[in-house]
């Protein structure tokens, strides 16, 4: 899921500019699990808003914000209060932002930053796996990322400053590469404990992001 946080109030209001009133539009999915961008998170925006002197005209939960078809539609089933708003104030990932701001021509403020692709650990506590690279190596990884896990991103390591299976650059953490040997050890892939990874080819990777799946 896209993990993302809500922008500090301030910034908000001053994305907001002259605009004084403001419908607001949250998401069901990853931004309610993030408690970012959820039905509560909307109430207490719209709270906020009408505190600091802005007329709120409206709100909605619209199921997956990154679902263009469904926030086009969704949205006019609220036309009036849109059309009544100046802005639109958007409590979703930058995908769902630029759902809405594709679907309404009218000035749309982003009220979240979008962090990462995150694992759910246990409630309200997400750990990025995987940076979405566009050519997967974990099988060659003995099942973790190096790409993400190491800070460096090293598809060949453990690198110099590795000691005693910490990372140099927070020693709290492990070193992603000697976790990885102690997989590979474990489960006896002995292939790739001697193989060494050649440079990613990112150019295989999209950008922006396309995929048509054939019918
Ligand atoms: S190599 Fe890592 S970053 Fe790339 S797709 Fe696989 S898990 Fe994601
Ligand atoms: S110590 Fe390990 S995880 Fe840290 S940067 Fe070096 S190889 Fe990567």
């Amino acid at each position: 899921m896209i993990i993302s946080q809500q922008k500090p109030f301030e910034e908000i209001l001053s994305a907001l500019g002259d605009s004084r009133s403001v419908f607001i539009v949250g998401c069901a999915k990853c931004a309610t699990v993030c408690k970012s961008g959820g039905e509560e998170e909307v109430w207490q925006m719209q709270e906020a808003l009408t505190s600091s002197g802005r007329e709120v005209t409206g709100s909605i939960i619209i199921d997956e914000a990154c679902h263009m078809l469904r926030v086009g539609r969704d949205l006019r089933s609220k036309q009036q209060m849109v059309d009544d708003a100046d802005a639109l104030l958007v409590m979703a990932c930058g995908a769902g932002i630029q759902s809405v701001s594709a679907a309404i021509p009218k000035k749309t403020v982003a009220a979240l930053d979008s962090m990462f692709l995150g694992n759910i650990k246990r409630f309200g506590h997400f750990e990025q796996k995987c940076s979405l690279c566009g050519d997967c190596i974990l099988n060659e990884s003995a099942g973790i990322c190096p790409v993400t896990a190491c800070s460096k991103g090293l598809l060949n390591g453990p690198c110099g400053g590795m000691d005693e299976g910490r990372c140099e650059t927070d020693p709290d953490a492990e070193c992603a590469w000697a976790l990885i040997f102690a997989r590979m050890k474990e489960s006896g892939d002995t292939l790739n404990l001697v193989k060494s990874s050649p440079p990613k080819n990112y150019t295989k990777i999209p950008k922006p992001g396309k995929l048509k799946l054939s019918k």
